[in-house]
């Protein structure tokens, strides 16, 4: 295709998800001519494999556990039961109907929408080709940085500005057996058409713990394999062992400090894979003390890598880092003139929010305001049964720092709405500094912590004391009123716990 037929824009934007759609809706807003690439569907990773599926089945396994349990609450239900092909619908049409909002959303701004696979072909231009078949096996891994595109050119794009947000893929770990048939990443578990007998799932971060906790509710025999000493590793101890001990009780058979060594078809002759079972061996993280588990699906939960492959970086002179994460600086700018990165494939912080706030950021740096990342009060959230959500330092991370800390914990069951809603596993964590009461980090686990946790990222955000929110009036009865109490007991003040020691 000539060069002269390249459509010229103020900003050209490679990938619609969570951190690509954003970007265009406000650079358009601001007044610049936009266009977007995609060559999936628009909501990326997010809201086509990642945050919304899995939340839509996880609220199935909540409404599942919560009917099972219905006579507690006086609600007598008989016969209660899953349909686990009803749950995959649910959870398409969900994500139909945010698929669809984000093309109606960007078609409302006025964003041009290019679909194809994006891939640079000078400094500030990128050609569009059409898509390839995209390998998605049938319940196996789905490498999903491809589709690469076919090469048929579609169009191309001249952009005074770029912004690179194609996101981030599964990286699947070096283990023998690890491309069987029945071992799969995140993606290729939705393609599973029932629920496993039996699972063993590699990897106790969110991802992992989700899906754990989403099979385990369904009713599959659930072995979760950590390296390191808790679930939820990033997350305060407390919060992590909490979450260790209520799987436990639910089932769930979390082995930490331990690694998976090998995966092979587990008898000769009776099939492999989703046909057949597999043996897992799981080891010390030095390679003893094997033991062997029999299992029908892996699941590896764990590692991303950054979708550059096929987007000739080099061609518009942009910098990765050794494993391939585009290097950024805080207003989102490459080493490349006038070419932005944002989301997973930066590698900062692999979450969507993140990825939507650094598009917005970018898009105004974009437009010439003066605008930066601040990653000090960045939430995390994991939808597992119960939830967990945090912001900030962990107690550990405090000390690590040199702060001379406090601590206020607060647990659910001391609560006048937890125990009228009948969910009281969990609570919450505040740490402070001593001296001056700043809030450094505040810990969730049990009912609606994600839901939470927005008033411990306010308090970050504004270098809020302990004092700050033990005194803001907090409705009567309510969940939000757990984050108070356990200031107040920070505070060596509480009301409706006993006194704690001082530490
Ligand atoms: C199972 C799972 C659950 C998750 N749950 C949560 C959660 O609850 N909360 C949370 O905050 N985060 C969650 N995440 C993480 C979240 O999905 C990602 O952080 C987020 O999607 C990153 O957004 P992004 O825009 O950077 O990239 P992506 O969402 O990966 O989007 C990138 C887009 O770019 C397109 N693209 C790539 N290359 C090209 C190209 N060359 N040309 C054109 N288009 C291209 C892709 O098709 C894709 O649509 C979850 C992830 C997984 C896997």
């Amino acid at each position: 295709m000539p060069e002269e037929t390249a459509q010229v824009f103020d900003l050209v934007v490679v990938g619609g998800g969570p951190g690509g759609y954003p970007a265009a809706i406000r650079a358009a807003q601001l007044g610049l001519r936009t266009a977007l690439v995609e060559k999936e569907r628009v909501g990326g990773v997010c809201l086509n494999w990642g945050c919304i599926p899995t939340k839509a089945m996880l609220r199935s396994a909540e409404v599942l556990e919560t009917m099972q349990h219905s006579a507690e609450y006086g609600v007598l239900a008989d016969n209660v039961r899953l349909d686990y092909s009803a749950v995959l619908r649910r959870k398409e049409r969900v994500v139909k109907t945010l698929t669809d909002g984000v093309a109606s959303l960007l078609k409302a701004n006025g964003v041009t929408v290019v679909d194809g696979h994006a891939q640079f072909v000078g400094p500030k231009t990128v050609e569009v080709v059409g898509v390839g078949e995209a390998p998605l096996g049938d319940g196996g891994p789905r490498y999903n940085a491809p589709p690469a595109g076919d090469g048929r050119p579609l169009a191309r794009l001249e952009g005074r500005n770029l912004i690179v947000a194609t996101g981030s893929t599964p990286l699947l770990l070096p283990i023998p057996g690890i491309d069987l048939p029945g071992v799969v990443t995140s993606d290729g578990a939705f393609l599973l058409g029932e629920v496993p007998r039996r699972i063993v799932i590699i990897g106790a971060s969110a991802v992992g713990a989700e899906w754990a906790s989403m099979f385990a509710a369904f009713g599959a025999d659930v072995t979760m394999v950590e390296l390191l000493a808790t679930p939820i590793p990033a997350e305060d101890e407390d919060l992590g062992k909490a979450l260790a001990r209520s799987f436990a009780r639910r089932g769930i058979k979390v082995q930490t400090r331990r690694t998976v060594s090998e995966i092979a078809p587990a008898a000769k002759g009776r099939g492999r894979g989703k046909d057949g079972p597999l043996r897992v061996t799981i080891t010390d993280p030095d390679g003893q003390r094997p033991t062997q588990v029999e299992t029908d699906v892996v699941l590896v939960g764990v590692g991303r890598r950054p979708n550059t492959g096929g987007l000739d970086l080099e061609r518009a002179g942009v910098a990765t880092d050794q494993r391939g994460w585009i290097e950024v600086d805080d207003r989102l700018r490459t080493n490349a003139p006038g070419i932005h990165a944002i989301g997973d494939v930066t590698g900062k912080v692999l979450l969507a929010h993140v990825a939507s706030h650094q598009g917005l950021v970018a898009s105004g740096v974009i437009a010439g305001h003066d605008e930066r990342m601040n990653y000090r009060a960045v939430p995390a959230a994991t939808f597992t049964h119960p939830e967990v959500a945090s912001v900030g330092l962990t107690e550990a991370k405090a000390r690590e720092a040199g702060h001379d800390v406090v601590v206020g914990r607060f647990p659910f069951t001391a609560l006048g709405r937890a125990q009228t809603y009948g969910v009281t596993d969990g609570l919450v964590k505040v740490v402070a500094e001593r001296k001056y009461r700043e809030v450094l980090g505040v810990h969730i686990i049990g009912p609606s912590a994600s839901d939470l946790i927005p008033e411990g990222v306010l308090a970050m955000h504004l270098e809020a004391t302990l004092d700050d929110i033990a005194d803001t009036i907090h409705a009567h009865p309510t969940l939000g009123e757990s984050g108070m109490e356990a200031a107040m007991v920070a505070l060596g003040l509480p009301v409706h716990t006993s006194r704690p020691r001082r530490r």
